[in-house]
């Protein structure tokens, strides 16, 4: 099935910019591959793509965490939309 199949679309990935990477923007995670997206620098956003409310599609949690900085939106898991389709199975955020 491709994406549009299922009335989805590929969408920036907020917390990495797009880049795939984690930044020091975002100290929670060490750098690296980008928790929230998997890498990939984009999401599945189900259509019409919405931002995420909790966030104001930052991507990015409103309370700053005195240790790492910025955390990942509890409701969007850092992509910064609502109703994505998550890459990869994990712990989650
Ligand atoms: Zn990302
Ligand atoms: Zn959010």
């Amino acid at each position: 099935m491709e994406p549009h199949d299922l009335n989805m679309a590929a969408q920036p990935c907020r917390w990495c910019g797009g880049t795939g990477r984690s930044n020091e923007l975002h100290r929670r995670y060490a750098p690296g591959t980008c928790r929230a997206c998997a890498g990939a620098g984009t999401v599945l956003v189900y259509l019409p793509a919405s931002a995420c409310p909790g966030c104001g599609g930052t991507g990015v949690h409103g309370i700053r965490d005195p240790v790492y900085g910025s955390v990942p939106c509890h409701d969007c898991s850092g992509t910064g939309w609502s109703f994505f389709m998550h890459r990869f199975d994990g712990d989650g955020v």
